[in-house]
C-alpha cells in the first residue's frame, strides 16, 4: 500500500491534485509503462484519466489487475466498436427540458449541479454526456423552482452527477436552502462517489449541513469492491451514519473487478461495518467503450444466485438494469433463463 498521508490532507487540495497522467499512475504503482498499449493513450484523450491519490492509495502496488486500478486506467479496448454499445444508452438527452434537470422518474427529480467528478470511471454511462451544456446557471433556479412547485407529486430531489460532492459546502448549502423552500419536498438524496475516493470530503461542515436540514437526507455512495472500503473510509462513512443519515451503496457489476460472489459478499459485509446498506447492483449500461466490462447474462445469474445464497436478505443489493424510457429500474433475476 502506498501511504500518501491523505488522511491529513483536506479534500479541497486532494481534489485539485488529481492524477491525470496514466504514466504517473503506473509509476506510482510500480507498473511498467508497457502496461499501456498505444490505444490506451487515445482512450484517455477521449475520456480523461482522473483519479484522486487517496483512491490510488487503496490499490496494490505491482498488480496490473488490481480491481480498483481497472476501474480508472484507460484501456485500448475502449476504442473497439461493439454492436449495441452506444454513446447515450439511457437516452438521457430526451429527458432534458430545463438545464440541469432530468425528470424521468415520477416522484423524484434529478438535479445535475456540476459536470465534474472526482474520479473518471471507465464504465460510466455518462462518459459521452454533454454535461457542460446542461448546467443550471444561477437564474435557472427560478425556472426550476416554478417547475418543482407545479409538481406536487415530487417529494424527493436527487442531486446527481457529475458528482455533487465536488461542489463546495457553501454552494451545496445554497442549493439545499433553495430546495428546503419548496414545501412538498421531503427528501434530499445525494448520489456521490467522492466519499469513497476522497473520504475526507466528509468534513465537519458537510456533516452539520446535512444534519441540520429540514429535509430527510439520504446519501448514496458508489463502491464496487471491498478494497475501496478501508478502515479510514469506513470511519468517515460512520460519521454520517451516526448522525441518522441514511447511507446506501450502489455498485456496478464489472467483469474483472467484482464479478464473483465472494467479492460481492465481502463488499456487503464491509459496507455494513460502516452501517451502509447495499442498495443496487447495476448491470453495466451498454455505453460505447465499456464492452470489456460486460458479462454474459448466464454469468450474472450464477454470480447473483451465489450472492443470494450467502447473505441475509438485508445485505443483498437489488440486481437491476436501467432501460431507456422506463420509469424505474428494472429488477433482474434469471435474466439468462427468461
Ligand atoms: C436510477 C437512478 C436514480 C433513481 O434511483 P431510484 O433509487 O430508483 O429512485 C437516480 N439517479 C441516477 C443517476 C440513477 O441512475
Ligand atoms: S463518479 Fe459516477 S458519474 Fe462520475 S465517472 Fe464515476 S460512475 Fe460516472
Amino acid at each position: 500500500m502506498i501511504n500518501y498521508l491523505y488522511q491529513e490532507q483536506n479534500w479541497q487540495s486532494q481534489l485539485s491534485d488529481l492524477i491525470t497522467d496514466p504514466l504517473e499512475l503506473l509509476e506510482l504503482l510500480q507498473l511498467s509503462p508497457e502496461q499501456l498499449l498505444s490505444g490506451a493513450i487515445l482512450a484517455s484523450e477521449q475520456f480523461k484519466l482522473r483519479v484522486p491519490r487517496a483512491f490510488v492509495g487503496k490499490m496494490s502496488v505491482g498488480d496490473p489487475f488490481d480491481p480498483l486500478l481497472l476501474q480508472v486506467l484507460p484501456h485500448h479496448l475502449e476504442l473497439e466498436e461493439h454492436p449495441g454499445f452506444v454513446t447515450d444508452p439511457l437516452d438521457e438527452e430526451s429527458a432534458n427540458h430545463i438545464p440541469g434537470v432530468l425528470h424521468k422518474y415520477s416522484s423524484r427529480f434529478l438535479l445535475t449541479l456540476t459536470g465534474a467528478c472526482a474520479v473518471h470511471c471507465r464504465y460510466c454511462f455518462r462518459r459521452h454526456f454533454p454535461y457542460q451544456e446542461n448546467l443550471p446557471k444561477n437564474d435557472d433556479w427560478l425556472n426550476i423552482q416554478s417547475y418543482l412547485q407545479s409538481q406536487a407529486q415530487i417529494n424527493e430531489v436527487i442531486l446527481s452527477g457529475g458528482d455533487p460532492l465536488t461542489l463546495s459546502n457553501r454552494k451545496l448549502a445554497q442549493w439545499i436552502e433553495r430546495l428546503e423552500s419548496i414545501a412538498h419536498l421531503k427528501i434530499l438524496r445525494i448520489h456521490s462517489r467522492v466519499p469513497i475516493v476522497i473520504p475526507n470530503r466528509i468534513d465537519e461542515e458537510l456533516i452539520s449541513l446535512l444534519k441540520n436540514s429540514r429535509l430527510r437526507i439520504i446519501v448514496v455512495v458508489h463502491s464496487n469492491h471491498p478494497a475501496e472500503l478501508d478502515d479510514f473510509t469506513c470511519s468517515k462513512l460512520l460519521q454520517l451514519t451516526k448522525q441518522d443519515i441514511l447511507v446506501l451503496n450502489q455498485a456496478v457489476l464489472l467483469k474483472g473487478v467484482n464479478d464473483s460472489a465472494d467479492v460481492l459478499v465481502a463488499l456487503s459485509h464491509q459496507l455494513f461495518e460502516a452501517r451502509v446498506m447495499p442498495y443496487y447492483l447495476h448491470v453495466l449500461d451498454k455505453v460505447k467503450g465499456a464492452h470489456h466490462f460486460d458479462l454474459a447474462p448466464r454469468q450474472i445469474d450464477l454470480i447473483y444466485k451465489d450472492v443470494l445464497a450467502s447473505l441475509p436478505g438485508y445485505l443483498v443489493p437489488k440486481l437491476v438494469r436501467e432501460i431507456a424510457g422506463e420509469k424505474n429500474k428494472t429488477p433482474l433475476f434469471g435474466i439468462a433463463t427468461f
